[in-house]
């Protein structure tokens, strides 16, 4: 269980553990990986090919490679999980970091997400999903 993440919206219930545990083992999205490996699916994802993915004992996809000799740092730094760029609950996770950070900016949610997490396209989907903020939106909108 080390990896449930309770996100605490103010005005809005926890995710439930369930939905965020289908994320992190979101079998779809393994199979895409494994089919990426064996070249069958091309050409989009040579992103995803390049970052090294492995499964972890708990089966979350992490991200392998260059940091991995840091004898310091924790496994989620060293080898963050890989979220489904395009997946509603990534989506909402980018909303709560969002949020209980009020409502930070895209470098800040980006870094801070990805102290544990990893997806695809992260700057543009992070900003996207800011950009969506309604409460920033207003904040923008004021004269
Ligand atoms: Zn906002």
């Amino acid at each position: 269980m080390g990896n449930v993440v309770v996100i605490l919206f103010p005005e809005r219930p926890p995710i439930p553990y369930l939905l965020l545990s289908n994320l992190f083992n979101n079998r779809i999205f393994s199979v895409k990986i494994e089919l990426l490996r064996q070249q069958k699916l091309l050409p989009r994802g040579k992103r995803l090919l390049s970052l090294n993915i492995f499964l972890d004992p708990q089966r979350i996809n992490r991200v392998g490679g260059h940091l991995s000799h840091g004898q310091s740092l924790t496994l989620d730094q060293k080898h963050p999980m890989l979220l489904p760029s395009r997946h509603i609950l990534t989506r909402l996770l980018i909303r709560s970091f969002h949020e209980r950070h009020f409502h930070a900016g895209p470098l800040l949610v980006l870094s801070l997400l990805g102290q544990k997490y990893w997806f695809v396209n992260g700057r543009s989907i992070v900003r996207q999903e800011i950009h969506n903020c309604t409460l920033c939106k207003r904040l923008r909108a004021q004269p």
